[in-house]
Parts: structure tokens; C-alpha cells; sequence
């Protein structure tokens, strides 16, 4: 497969690296300097520009930050050729940014009526999963699209799942994370109140991580040292998973929230102690790190 691999940041770049593994024919490109020449010196072939990356393309694959960025990198923005206007007709553009449910949606029917193929594909499992080929995918689009998109997600991922249609692939991805901020928010309430009533965090993990208290914010994201040693709380909460990121996420979470009208209030409390946490000491540390907040207030 010919692959232009546009987003060559934290994610994107190893992504893009494992595919030339797995011997596929990819060309890279990134709008920022100092990221093209990181992927150049790792080895990878990289084009001038966006559009000249995807005029022999098979599949396009974009790892970006925001949904604008996709849309207008789809379509094109200040006199530059969209890539689905450069792109061969019938090209299949898989979206793997998080980005919103709706925006998604737009993505795919801006490449359904350039006559191209479209997927939104977000990923977890970050940047380790992204360098050991480990992440999850949760893809929406059409079947048939989903299975000529399968070897090569194989090739950066191992949990690939098909949720459904245009969109749903980016739905899965922010129910996912409303939950697991909701649970590491309650995990770091428990071993504070746990402190306060005089309960050592060791009893309390041997407890709930066998009962019916366990999750992963508990068994692999521990918010206190000791318990996990490979928790960031072991190492003054380095990310990991960055606070403002999951503030992120939280954002798609409550703009689905109120587009849907659905009653989510501890989604929404997550998402409003999530910004408090990623406008302060949050912004650089890991999520878990919530629990230093807790107790101190
Ligand atoms: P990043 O900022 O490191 O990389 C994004 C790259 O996209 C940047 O280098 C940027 O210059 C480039 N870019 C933006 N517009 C472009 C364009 N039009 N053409 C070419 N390049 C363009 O971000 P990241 O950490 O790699 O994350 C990428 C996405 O994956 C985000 O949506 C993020 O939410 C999601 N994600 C990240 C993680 C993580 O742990 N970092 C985990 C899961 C999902």
C-alpha cells in the first residue's frame, strides 16, 4: 500500500515508523519544520507539502490535534489545495485524531463528496502504544471500508474494533475517557478518605483492586505511590496521559453531552474539575495527579 501519513507529532511519527515495518510505502509530512526533520532523521520519506504527500496515495492517514486542523486540511485553507482535491479518486482517508463526534461526521461526508472513502479511527493506549504498535482503534465508517483499512491499523495496533457507522469510532472514544475520568476522579476520593480515616494505602488497594471497587484508574493508574510501582505516582506524576489532555477529551465529551441532552452530571463535574486541574498544576503532569488537588482543598 502507497500511505501519506500526515501528523508527525508524539503519535503520529511512530505510527508512520511502524507501518514502514510492516513494508508499506509511506510518505510523511508535517506542517511544522522541527517535525519533518525529526521524521527525516528517523528515516522516513517526507514530502514538501500536504497535497503533493497524497497524489499517489492509496490511503491517507492524519494524526493532528484538533478537528479544524482535519477539516481544514481536508479541504483546503489561505490558497492551498485540499487534500481530498490532491488526493486520486477513491483514496481511503482514515481520520485518527480525537476530535468531535459532528466534526468527524463532516470529515466523512466532505470525503464522501470529494468521491473518496473515509474512516475516523482514534486511537488509545498513547505514545507507548503508538512506538510498540500496542494501540486500540475504534473505527467508524462502512464495513467494507473498515475491512480494506484492517492490515494496515494492524500494523500500528492490536485492539481494532468496528463500532459502526461515520462517527462512532470518535463516540466510543469519548465514552471511554468520560468513564475513566469519572472512576480515577472516585479512586483518588477513596485513598483520601481512606488517609483521613486512618487506612494505609497498601490495605486499601489490596481491598478494592480484588472487589468490587477495581478499575484501571485503581490497578494500572494508581494516584498514590507504592501500590503499582509503574503508576505515575511513582514518579511525581510524569505523564502518562497529561492532564490537559484528558481536559481535552472532557471538552468532546461535553459538547456531546449537550448536543445529545443526555443527563450526565458526573461527566460534567469531571469535565469542570479536569479544566481546574489542566489550567493549574495539571497542565503537565498526569491525570491521576487530580488526587493532590483533592487533598489539599
Ligand atoms: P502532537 O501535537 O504531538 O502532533 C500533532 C501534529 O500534527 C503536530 O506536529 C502538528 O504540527 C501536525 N499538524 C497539524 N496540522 C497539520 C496539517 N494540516 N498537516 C500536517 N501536519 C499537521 O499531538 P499528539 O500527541 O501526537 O496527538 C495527536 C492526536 O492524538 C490528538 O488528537 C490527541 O488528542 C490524540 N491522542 C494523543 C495521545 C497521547 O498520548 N499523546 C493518546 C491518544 C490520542
Amino acid at each position: 500500500m502507497r500511505i501519506a501519513f500526515l501528523g508527525l507529532g508524539h503519535m503520529g511519527l511512530p505510527m508512520a515508523l511502524n507501518l514502514v515495518a510492516a513494508g508499506h510505502d509511506v510518505v510523511g509530512f508535517d506542517v511544522f519544520e522541527p517535525a519533518r526533520e525529526n521524521a527525516r532523521s528517523s528515516g522516513l520519506e517526507v514530502a514538501v507539502s500536504g497535497a503533493e504527500s497524497v497524489t499517489r496515495a492509496d490511503i491517507v492517514i492524519t494524526m493532528f490535534q484538533t478537528g479544524r486542523q482535519v477539516l481544514d486540511a481536508y479541504s483546503g485553507v489561505d490558497g492551498q489545495t485540499g487534500l481530498l482535491d490532491a488526493a486520486p479518486a477513491g483514496t481511503l482517508f482514515i481520520e485518527c485524531s480525537t476530535i468531535a463526534v459532528d466534526e468527524a461526521r463532516q470529515a466523512h461526508a466532505l470525503a464522501e463528496a470529494a468521491g473518496h472513502r473515509a474512516l475516523d479511527a482514534p486511537v488509545s493506549g498513547g505514545v507507548v502504544g503508538a512506538e510498540n504498535a500496542t494501540l486500540a482503534f475504534m473505527v467508524g465508517g462502512t464495513a467494507e471500508d473498515f475491512a480494506s483499512a484492517s492490515p494496515v491499523l494492524e500494523a500500528m495496533g492490536r485492539r481494532i474494533v468496528h463500532c459502526g457507522e461515520a462517527g462512532l469510532g470518535q463516540a466510543a472514544k469519548v465514552c471511554n475517557n468520560m468513564i475513566l475520568a469519572v472512576s480515577q476522579i472516585a479512586v483518588a476520593e477513596a485513598f483520601v478518605l481512606g488517609e483521613r480515616l486512618g487506612l494505609s494505602h497498601q490495605a486499601l488497594f489490596d481491598v478494592a483492586s480484588n472487589a468490587s471497587g477495581q478499575c484501571w484508574a485503581l490497578t494500572t493508574n494508581c494516584p498514590v505511590p507504592g501500590p503499582v510501582p509503574t503508576s505515575p505516582a511513582n514518579r511525581d506524576y510524569a505523564p502518562g496521559f497529561a492532564g490537559v489532555l484528558m481536559d481535552k477529551d472532557l471538552g468532546l465529551a461535553e459538547h456531546a453531552i449537550a448536543a445529545t441532552g443526555v443527563e450526565a452530571r458526573m461527566g460534567l463535574l469531571a469535565r469542570e474539575l479536569y479544566r481546574e486541574y489542566a489550567e493549574g498544576p495539571g497542565a503537565q503532569r498526569d491525570f491521576s495527579g487530580i488526587i493532590e488537588t483533592i487533598r489539599s482543598a
